[in-house]
Formats: structure tokens, sequence, C-alpha cells
């Protein structure tokens, strides 16, 4: 079959923070109806291109293209508009909202801003329940991080920008988002993940890559990537 069009696609693509290179030309397609993995030790910089792809960082060098479109320099909650929804690796929800006016807070500021398709997510990720009028400050990390990923869902993106959505999940809440991210994935969503727990990504991820100082220097499936000694522990 015939490989489809990348939805996101970074070329040699740079970052600094003064005067050290965090991203030192990366090329990445994102690529719709998969799940791309990026792995590497920590200070690899792969929280760096996240935030180059979100929009949150500007790069130094290099472009960012959504299908045929240079967004290198639109802003974050542009990008948010066109369609690339993010997580975040330290979580950012509203803390003096509810778990369902967050969600709506998603809906609102994404590509098709629409109060039925967040509360289809708010149904997806079982936050439809007691849970839903509850204030997010109340919540444990584990509740958190659904209702930051439900946040992200509720405005319909075409790619999902996730870091480490993995970290602070006890096995449960881990098989729980692994089901739901495989069904984006199957709906046509482009997915990156940036993710520490290396059986997740074997489970999840149709293509890994391997950052290492700011360079990406191994790509492939993950049963070919993570046998390598590429495959750091972080
Ligand atoms: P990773 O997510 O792979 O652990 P990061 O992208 O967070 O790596 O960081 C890459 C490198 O950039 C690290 O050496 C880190 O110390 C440095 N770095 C990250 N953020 C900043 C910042 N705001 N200012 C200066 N250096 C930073
Ligand atoms: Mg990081």
């Amino acid at each position: 079959p015939q490989e489809p069009a990348p939805a996101l696609t970074a070329r040699g693509l740079k970052a600094r923070y003064g005067g050290f290179t965090a991203l030192d030309g990366v090329d990445l397609d994102i690529t719709p109806g998969r799940v791309t993995a990026i792995i590497g030790p920590n200070g690899a910089g792969k929280s760096t291109l996240f935030h180059c792809l979100a929009g949150t960082l500007r790069p130094a060098g290099g472009r960012i293209l959504l299908g045929a479109r240079d967004i290198t320099r639109l802003p974050a909650h542009a990008r948010t508009r066109l369609g690339i929804a993010r997580t975040f690796q330290q979580l950012a929800v509203f803390p003096s909202l509810t778990v369902a006016e967050n969600v709506h807070v998603g809906a609102e500021q994404g590509r098709l801003p629409d109060p039925a398709a967040a509360e289809r997510t708010l149904r997806l990720l079982t936050l439809d329940g007691p849970l839903r009028d509850l204030p997010a400050a109340a919540l444990p990390t584990g509740t958190l991080r659904r209702v930051e990923l439900a946040r992200a869902l509720a405005g319909s993106p075409r790619v999902l920008l996730l870091d480490e959505p993995a970290a602070g999940l006890d096995t449960a809440e881990v098989t729980a988002l692994t089901r739901v991210l495989k069904a984006l994935a199957a709906d046509g969503t482009a997915l990156l993940v940036v993710e520490h727990d290396l059986d997740l990504v074997a489970d999840l991820a149709d293509v890994v890559h391997v950052m290492t100082a700011g360079r990406i220097v191994a790509s492939g499936p993950p049963d070919h990537v993570l046998d390598t000694a590429w495959a750091v522990a972080p």
C-alpha cells in the first residue's frame, strides 16, 4: 500500500538555548494513522523538538510543515486551531475548573470548536461519571493525565503530540491509555509520542526514532530499534 502523506514534517530543525545547540538538524515525518515514537536519554532534545513542533519554542533553523503549509512561524494557539494538539510533560490543566470545563476549553481552542466533541471525549476517557464536575485541583496524577488527553482530543486534532503520556501512571492506567491511543491512530490521527517507557513504545509505536544530543541517530520499527544498543535506558 502507498505510504500516506505526512501530516506534520520537520526538516533540518535546529534549536538553541543561548549558545547551546539542543536540536542539531532533525528530519521527521509524522504520518496519519500511525504512532511515531521518540526515545532517548535525558537531555537528548526530545522535549525541545516537541516544543518546536507545538510552537512554544522558535526554532533557530529549519522548517515545520503541516501538510504542505509552512507553519514554522505560527504561534502555538494558531497551530492548535489548525489541528495540532499536545499534552505537557509537566501537567497543565486549569486547577480551578472542573474536569468537564477543562475539556470544553480544549474543544473551544481546537480545530473544530464543538461542545458535542467535548462530550464524546469525556465519555471516551470515562470522565463523564462522578469525575466530571470535580475541580481538577483535587485529582490524582493518573486522572489529570486523562483530563489533559481529553482536553487535547476535544478539539478534533489531526496531529496529537504527547510528551511522556505514561509518566506517573499505574499499569492499569497505561493499559487504558494504550487502548485509546491505538484507537485514535486507527481512526487516522497522526500521533507523536515522546516516552521513557520502552515496553509502552514497543506495544504502541509503528516507527521509533532514537535521539541523542539533538540528532536522530536511529529509526525503524520498534522490534528493530529497541533490540539494538541505541535503546539506551533513560
Ligand atoms: P529531553 O526532553 O530529551 O530530556 P530537553 O529537550 O528537555 O531533553 O533538553 C535538551 C537539552 O537542552 C538539555 O541539555 C537541557 O539541559 C537543555 N535545555 C532544555 N531546556 C532548556 C532551557 N530552557 N534553557 C537552557 N537549556 C535548556
Ligand atoms: Mg523531556
